[in-house]
């Protein structure tokens, strides 16, 4: 740390993104990427737009947020774009979270939740999960404050129904309640129906793992018209031009492309019952899974050495330095080859090992 770094962020620690070696080639299953490539169209259409890089991008991202709006059947006041869904996360707890008003969070979440309140100098309490990883409803209803929900929950992967996060929003009228989607297109309840039913809801997705787009950097915010205002006030007040023009023409191209991201869901989904059932063969126990990952671990072998062996032996899995759940890894669910490696990879660790 230099003696000019602000004492106000000097304890700061910053979110840990998994791991990009480059020392030899590795089965990635570690940062919930997909693993099929981008839609043509967004290729073909980020292409075009690399000839206009010299022109700043449009600011108010008017294409595609109408292109947004109409997959919704909302209007385009009623969704913001940013870069990647961390964006909008940090922008949230800037519009909507200070000293006076608090945020509230599980114990066992996405990691940034925590670095952006303190980033922010927000003040904010970790719920615990129930033993078996699920959420208590009741737990988000009298806090008095901002509740931020991933759903489904990273790096568990269950989710809530709809209808239980309707009591979370009824619960806290007065009170911002953000609903992280950024898995949803793998087996959950959007609450993107509700965000006309309730003014404090703010749903934000990703274009990063269902639609294929991780590395452009998209995501969105889906809300009131007043809610998306505030969001509005934070980006024209830190970086108006926040989406490239590469990004947004990829976007559009996505979008336009609906059947191709229905088709991967569906593969990814199929993928996830074959890893889950394989590996509740070899002992492992797997939670419950709406994501496009797994999380799971092995009563016979400790999470750190799960991830160590497969490491050595090609593939990337997450493992988190948290107590609560060291005996896990987060497996991200790739193609059908993939899966089959790490199935064969995982049952020959285990097998060594006796
Ligand atoms: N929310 C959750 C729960 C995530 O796991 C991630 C991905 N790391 C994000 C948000 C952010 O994704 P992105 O910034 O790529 O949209």
């Amino acid at each position: 740390m230099s003696r000019f770094f602000s004492e106000k962020l000097s304890a700061l620690v910053p979110y840990t993104p998994g791991e990009q070696p480059k020392d030899m080639r590795y089965i990635k299953l570690n940062t919930n990427e997909s693993p099929f490539p981008p839609s043509e169209k967004a290729q073909k259409m980020a292409a075009e737009a690399a000839a206009r890089l010299h022109l700043y991008p449009d600011p108010t991202c008017s294409a595609l947020h109408k292109a947004l709006a109409d997959l919704y059947g909302l209007t385009p006041d009623e969704v913001l774009c940013t870069n990647g869904s961390d964006e909008i996360l940090n922008f949230a707890f800037m519009a909507f979270c200070d000293q006076k008003s608090p945020a509230v969070f599980a114990d066992i979440t996405y990691g940034f939740y925590e670095v952006f309140a303190d980033l922010n100098g927000v003040p904010y309490q970790k719920i615990p999960l129930c033993e078996d990883f699920t959420i208590n409803i009741e737990d988000y209803c009298h806090n008095n404050a901002s509740v931020f929900i991933a759903n489904p929950n990273a790096p568990t992967g269950i989710a809530l129904k709809r209808a239980e996060i309707e009591r979370i929003l009824q619960a806290n009228p007065d009170h911002v309640v953000l609903v992280d989607e950024a898995y949803v297109d793998f087996g959950a309840e959007s609450c993107v129906p509700l965000v006309r039913k309730y003014d404090n809801l703010l749903v934000t997705q990703t274009f990063s793992k269902s639609r294929s787009m991780a590395g452009a950097r998209l995501g969105c915010g889906i809300a009131s018209p007043a809610l998306i205002a505030d969001l509005n006030t934070v980006k024209y007040s830190t970086n108006p031009y926040n989406i490239n023009g590469m990004t947004m023409a990829a976007g559009l191209g996505v979008l336009a492309d609906e059947a191709y991201t229905q088709k991967n869901c569906a593969t990814i989904i199929e993928n996830r019952a074959y890893v889950t059932a394989e590996l509740r063969a070899l002992g492992f126990t797997v939670l419950e899974s709406s994501t496009n990952f797994v999380f799971a671990a092995h009563s016979g072998m400790a999470g750190s050495e799960i991830y160590r062996r497969l490491r050595e032996n090609g593939i990337l899995v997450r493992h988190f330095d948290n107590p609560r759940i060291t005996a896990y890894n987060r497996i991200t669910i790739g193609n059908r080859a993939d899966m089959e490696t790490l199935v064969a990879t995982l049952r020959k660790i285990l097998e060594e090992q006796v």
